[in-house]
């Protein structure tokens, strides 16, 4: 039986992050990834890292420290203060600068700090160029300390002996059964449960979170329910980013996304942004774009209606659409508007979605970005060929919004080309909140409050029952919760040493 120190389930940023640090003490590191590649949903991710007092902030001249940043999370979500964790908010802000610096160091670049009220002073460190840089760069610094990766290994269940968690069982791509040992711990860093099956999900969702599935299909919450197995219990499981209306990521990357995400290039990257003007950059930096963006709901707010794919409006869609396109079939819809709107949406506070590098992306940057989800044309007939929409449907449904529109003055009329459709877009369950109950040194604990021994667990599959609402929290507890964890793993007493101790003892 091969036998590690630490073994890491799970290989997105926060598996990476705690293989790093667990190797840095020096023990000997296995990360598993069921996934054909390390990734995760942080490589899917828009790439913005919260956090205060950091060098970024420093160079802005702004003034900043981890206790207001405590303060400012609570104002995100103040009705759900009670569902918190304030000492893993503590943790949280009091080491997600050193984790900023980590990952510079590591050789992630990044732009900002950006803005987001109600942080008082702005603290949104986004990366340069996408956020696959976070797993190339981790991953090889894992390579320099050590730390071995096997992908497409599922870890299945948690071994157990002498009274404590003491390896996994994986199965490979053929599904051959592999017993690996873990000395010190096993670290569950196996993401969230938005795309577990319904048996799952039902034991702590309802309504619209059941019938949607999660943007990454890897996340099953594999973590959540071996920890459960081992007598551990999920806090939050209600809770979920969604369900929210995504335009689809771009089939193919465009040739800049693919380019490397290579330090000396993000730097160059960085320089170009602060010295050329935006309507030269805004387009280069929109090409970097590969993941799932959100429309904004203003769309509908101003008039822009959505359309299933056989050309009909479905629901009210100032009155949550995203829990409906799901019962469409496909389940897909269009957001679709007149040049009234297309007018609006140029300029803030009319985006059409926030989108990395160049913070809020309106009309102009969609057009020259995403062709492949912006169909233009002067008439409805040929927005609907475009589109694959029967056409007496379409102008149906325009004609009723335009009679809606007349009696409502918030609402654009439709009326005027060229017409514009959006999409296709979809109802996805983003990521979901709920993780294992952990204590502050990221030990599983049990019902009775008491660590499991040998287990971890960080990142979404170790929140904890902690609020992490607004941008950048959700990766800043990735990173900085792996990195402790991590740490504590590997000073954790080797089992050999713990069965000789009792073996003495008795
Ligand atoms: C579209 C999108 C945009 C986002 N943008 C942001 C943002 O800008 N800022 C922010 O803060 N947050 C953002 N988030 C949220 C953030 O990306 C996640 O919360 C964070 O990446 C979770 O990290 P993780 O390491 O816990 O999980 P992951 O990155 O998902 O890593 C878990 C890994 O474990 C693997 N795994 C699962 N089960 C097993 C098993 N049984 N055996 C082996 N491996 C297993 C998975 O395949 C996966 O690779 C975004 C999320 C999405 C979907």
């Amino acid at each position: 039986m091969a036998l590690y120190d630490v073994v890491v389930v799970g290989g997105g940023g926060t598996g990476l992050m705690a293989a790093l640090a667990a190797a840095k003490q020096g023990a000997t590191v296995l990360v598993l990834e069921k996934g054909p590649q390390l990734g995760g949903t942080t490589a899917m991710s828009v790439g913005t890292v919260a956090a205060s007092g950091t060098r970024l902030q420093r160079e802005s001249g702004i003034d900043d420290h981890p206790d207001a940043h405590f303060d400012d999370m609570a104002l995100f979500k103040p009705e759900q203060a009670n569902c918190d964790h304030l000492s893993l908010r503590r943790l949280l802000v009091d080491h997600a600068p050193e984790t900023i610096a980590l990952l510079e160091d590591c050789g992630v670049v990044f732009m900002g700090p950006l803005p987001e009220p109600p942080h008082r002073v702005p603290r949104l460190h986004a990366i340069i160029p996408h956020s696959r840089g976070f797993i190339d760069h981790l991953a090889r610094a894992c390579v320099t300390h050590g730390v071995t990766f096997k992908t497409q290994m599922q870890v299945v269940k948690l071994r157990e002996e002498a009274g404590r968690v003491s390896g996994v069982l994986a199965k490979d791509r053929q599904g051959m059964a592999h017993e690996i040992g873990a000395r010190r711990a096993v670290i569950l860093a196996s993401g969230d449960f938005s795309a577990a099956g319904l048996d799952y999900k039902s034991r702590f969702m309802s309504g619209a979170l059941l019938e949607i599935g999660g943007i990454n299909p890897l996340s099953t919450g594999d973590g959540q329910a071996m920890g459960e197995e081992m007598g551990g219990e999920v806090l939050n499981g209600d809770m979920a980013w969604g369900p929210e209306l995504r335009f689809l990521a771009p089939a193919t990357p465009s040739l800049i996304a693919r380019l490397p995400t290579w330090t000396v290039l993000a730097k160059l990257l960085l320089k170009a942004i602060r010295l050329c003007p935006a309507w030269i950059m805004r387009p280069f930096l929109m090409g970097f774009v590969t993941t799932f963006l959100a429309p904004s709901p203003n769309l509908f707010q101003k008039g822009a209606i959505l359309i299933n794919q056989q050309g009909h409006r479905f629901c009210d869609e100032r009155q949550r659409p995203q829990d409906h396109v799901g019962r469409q079939t496909p389940d897909t819809g269009f957001i679709v508007f007149g040049s009234e709107i297309a007018r609006l949406f140029q300029a803030w506070p009319n985006f059409i979605s926030t989108a990395p590098g160049v913070g809020y992306a309106y009309l102009n940057d969609y057009e020259g970005a995403r062709k492949d989800i912006v169909h233009r044309h002067q008439t409805l007939q040929a927005l609907a060929q475009s589109i694959g929409v029967p056409l007496t449907a379409l102008q149906q449904a325009v004609d009723q919004h335009n009679q809606q529109a007349a009696l409502d003055e918030t609402l654009q009329p439709i009326q005027q080309g060229p017409f514009y459709a959006l999409g296709p877009v979809k109802s996805w369950i983003v990521f979901s909140e709920g993780g294992l109950k952990i204590d502050a040194h990221f030990r599983v604990l049990d019902r009775q409050g008491q660590p499991i021994k040998g287990l971890y667990a960080a990142g979404s599959a170790g929140q904890g029952g902690l609020l992490l609402e607004g941008h950048g929290h959700h990766l800043a507890w990735a990173f900085t919760s792996g990195r402790l964890a991590g740490e504590q793993a590997a000073k954790e007493t080797p089992l050999d040493e713990r069965t000789t101790d009792q073996a003495i003892a008795s």
